[in-house]
């Protein structure tokens, strides 16, 4: 199945040596890959926009595991984590090949006695319900990165850090969450009909834009767990880490750049940051 509006490939290559951008995504629900609508019109916007990448690093909240593990797999599978969806949506494949080489070089950054390689997952909506939008030609190689739900925020943010020379190499490192994530509240919004956007989601979106804009580290690893917003906004953290993973793989050089900057299901922020610098 095609996506709904296929884009023009991007055909500029990174250029040698210059820096990728870092890339956060909002994905929302899974419904939205087999919909056109503003967010995945966005996604394929960003696709053709950035710079063509060599390969793809995803850490996608949906990988969140006791582990620190990339995806090994010469051909990884689409996985269809979700119920409830559609028949079509469990249909969907996104096969873009996987490299060995690059979760290999990864794995080295982040420290081999930490990570490894993992030959049963794939990538998971958290990825490929973007990417489908991004890259629909499914040509560029991707990875996936686990969450070790072990590891406390600064932690997190330690081995974000360590994947910052990837840009350097053509990688695109697209993490994948939300920035506010509470689906008890969007739930019970889309049982009563409701769209309005509760104070504490539009209090944590801004505070999120305010702590990357000025590159404010310790206001943001504040934000989760130890703010009566962020335990409203992530009651549990896997949407919320894979941000992280993208301010730590920036650096002040970068500045950053949103779209998307709307609420779904009236909680859910599908706001997407790029670093770019
Ligand atoms: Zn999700």
């Amino acid at each position: 199945m095609n996506p709904p509006n296929v884009s023009r490939p991007n055909v500029t290559p990174a250029q040698s040596g210059a820096r990728m951008p870092v890339l956060f995504v909002g994905h929302g629900s899974p419904m939205n890959a087999l919909v056109d609508n503003p967010y995945s019109a966005t996604f394929a916007e960003l696709g053709r926009s950035l710079p063509r990448p060599r390969a793809i690093l995803a850490v996608s909240a949906h990988w969140f595991v006791g582990g620190t593990y990339l995806t090994g797999n010469p051909q990884p599978r689409t996985i269809h984590d979700f119920s409830g969806f559609p028949p079509a949506l469990s249909e969907i494949e996104y096969r873009a090949p996987g490299s060995v080489d690059l979760a290999e070089r990864v794995r080295r950054a982040l420290g081999p006695e930490r990570a490894s390689l993992n030959t049963e997952w794939g990538l998971d909506h958290g990825t490929w319900t973007v990417l489908r939008f991004m890259f629909p030609e499914a040509d560029i190689p991707v990875v996936q990165l686990s969450l070790d739900r072990r590891l406390d925020v600064r932690g997190h943010l330690t081995l974000a850090r360590s994947l910052a020379d990837l840009r350097h190499e053509g990688v695109l490192v697209l993490a994948s969450g939300n920035i506010t994530h509470n689906l008890r509240d969007a739930f019970t919004r889309m049982q009563t009909g409701s769209t309005e956007t509760p104070p504490w989601a539009t209090r944590f979106d801004s505070a999120v834009v305010r702590a990357v804009t000025q590159r404010d580290t310790e206001g943001l690893l504040r934000l989760w767990p130890d703010s009566d917003d962020g335990r409203l906004a992530h009651p549990s953290p896997d949407h919320f880490l894979p941000l992280l993973y993208a301010y730590g793989a920036s650096d002040a050089q970068d500045s950053a750049s949103f779209t998307s900057d709307t609420f779904d299901l009236g909680s859910l922020s599908m706001r997407n940051v790029l670093f770019a610098g």
